[in-house]
């Protein structure tokens, strides 16, 4: 029989060494701790939860609480033990972290068709490999993976700017237009004016920021080629006016649809508006393919999620935005999926290499586990010579890796589950919790019909 090497203990590294196992197929197991420690995590244990004890909220119609409902229905070890050892935390599904990750060592560990070594493994090695080492990949994995992926296909940090649902934005402030109308109107663009903008960095300037971890200052140098928004505010009031807010070339297409201007503009005789120059423009760029998802262009921050919502909201146009991924800058270890990965989670350039995670760009737990099934399930599928499987482009995991795999590979940065990247019902429904409802349903029934066919 063949056997297949799993790389990293974290959580998607361990559904993906149980799924292989379930399928019968003997796996190799590495992970380097208790030998070496990545800098966040602590404990000797497998799927250690490096930060806070939450898998997000449980309601099945929230994108996190969808996404556990799917793991469930597909046999996750995962979540099957987060369900165990839960602990009450309102509506989210938190864990006892320490007994979760101890169980889950001794169920993996004492399984007979996996052989768990606790060494760090410094190439990738040839046969059928699962990748899953995470955002912080050690250091010598990292630079094999840097050979293999090409130089510009591998980031060290993310220094993301938030990305907004596209239909939270409002329309009748924000216009698309490109800078001096070249090419196709490629941008959302939030024109404001000089008293909005001052109000706006004033805010930006005294916002409470986040603590970086002590890994995290010696690698503050990877920042300054992207320098933090709230950095350019404090800089001088018009920093950002000459950066990413510059205003020059973009008109909107008539200044009286877009705010409380000090001083309207007049229509001149012949009836037509007088266009004006906005004094800052903050710019909205495409995220997916669909044009569902925005993201801020320029405003990667390390402001507290909370203050991000508020200061950011104060844009015009902003004034409702739903945050599908809020700015974060940390270390993190992640390919461009878009360029290298298929749906299934296999490396183009060779397939029987796959990888899930935070490696590819999915973002928290629960969608570390998730790509841990699909990678784990379609490494075993390669053993037994079978042809690797995607899921359903309308379950929050197919949509997830449809999303990875797809996405400007220019612009990549890492995505969190959200309902933004689900393709539309074919019907507008406008509340949203019944449309995230209508979703679920679809998610659920293709999945079940889905599990029949493989
Ligand atoms: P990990 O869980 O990190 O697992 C990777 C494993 O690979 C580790 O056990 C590591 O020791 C091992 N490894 C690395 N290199 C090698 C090697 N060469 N050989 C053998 N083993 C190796 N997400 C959330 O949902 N909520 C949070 O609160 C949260 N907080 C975070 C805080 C920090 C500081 C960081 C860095 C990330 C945080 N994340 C959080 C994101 C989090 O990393 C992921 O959600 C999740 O841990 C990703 O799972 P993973 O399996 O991809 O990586």
């Amino acid at each position: 029989k063949q056997t297949v090497t799993v790389i990293g203990g974290g959580l998607a590294g361990t559904e993906a060494a149980w799924q292989i196992a379930r399928a019968g197929i003997p796996v190799i197991f590495y992970e380097m701790r208790p030998n070496r420690f990545s800098g966040a995590h602590h404990s000797e244990y497998l799927a250690e939860l490096v930060c806070s004890n939450s898998f997000g909220a449980m309601a099945s119609d929230r994108a996190a609480g969808l996404l556990h409902e799917e793991l469930r229905q597909l046999g996750s070890i995962v979540i099957a033990k987060a369900d165990e050892h839960q602990v009450p935390a309102g509506g989210a599904l938190a864990v006892d972290r320490g007994v979760f990750s101890q169980d889950l060592t001794s169920t993996l560990a004492n399984h007979p068709l996996i052989d768990l070594r606790r060494e760090e493994l410094r190439a990738i090695p040839e046969g059928i490999v699962v990748l899953a080492t995470g955002p912080l990949t050690s250091p010598d994995l990292a630079a094999d993976l840097h050979r293999f992926t090409g130089m510009e296909y591998l980031s060290f940090f993310d220094a993301a700017s938030p990305i907004i649902v596209g239909e939270s934005i409002n329309h009748d402030i924000a216009f698309m237009a490109s800078r001096y109308d070249k090419g196709e109107a490629a941008y959302l663009n939030c024109p404001m004016n000089k008293e909005q903008y001052l109000r706006f960095w004033q805010e930006l300037r005294t916002a409470e920021q986040v603590e970086l971890k002590d890994f995290e200052r010696e690698n503050a140098k990877f920042f300054e080629a992207c320098l933090p928004i709230e950095e350019q505010a404090l800089r001088g009031e018009d920093t950002m006016r000459y950066g990413p807010l510059k205003p020059v070339g973009l008109t909107p297409p008539s200044p009286t649809g877009w705010g409380t201007w000090e001083n309207p503009p007049v229509p001149t005789s012949d009836g037509d508006v007088k266009k004006e120059r906005p004094y800052a423009v903050v710019q909205l760029r495409q995220e997916d393919k669909a044009g569902k998802l925005w993201n801020m262009v320029g405003f990667q921050t390390n402001l507290r999620w909370g203050e991000q919502k508020r200061v950011f909201r104060m844009i015009p146009g902003l004034e409702n935005a739903e945050f599908v991924r809020l700015g974060v800058m940390h270390r993190n270890t992640f390919i461009n999926a878009p360029q290298l990965m298929q749906t299934t989670l296999q490396f183009k350039e060779r397939p029987r290499l796959l990888a899930a995670g935070q490696l590819i760009g999915t973002e928290g737990y629960t969608a570390a586990s998730a790509g841990g099934w699909l990678a784990g399930t379609n490494a075993a599928r390669i053993a037994l010579g079978k042809e690797a499987v995607s899921l359903p482009g309308t379950t929050m995991m197919g949509a997830l890796f449809e999303f990875i795999s797809s996405a400007s590979p220019k612009h990549f940065q890492p995505m969190p589950p959200n309902f933004g990247i689900i393709p539309d019902l074919g019907k507008k429904i406008k509340n949203k919790r019944e449309r995230y409802g209508k979703y679920r349903d679809r998610s659920l029934a293709d999945l079940a019909a889905w599990k029949l066919t493989v």
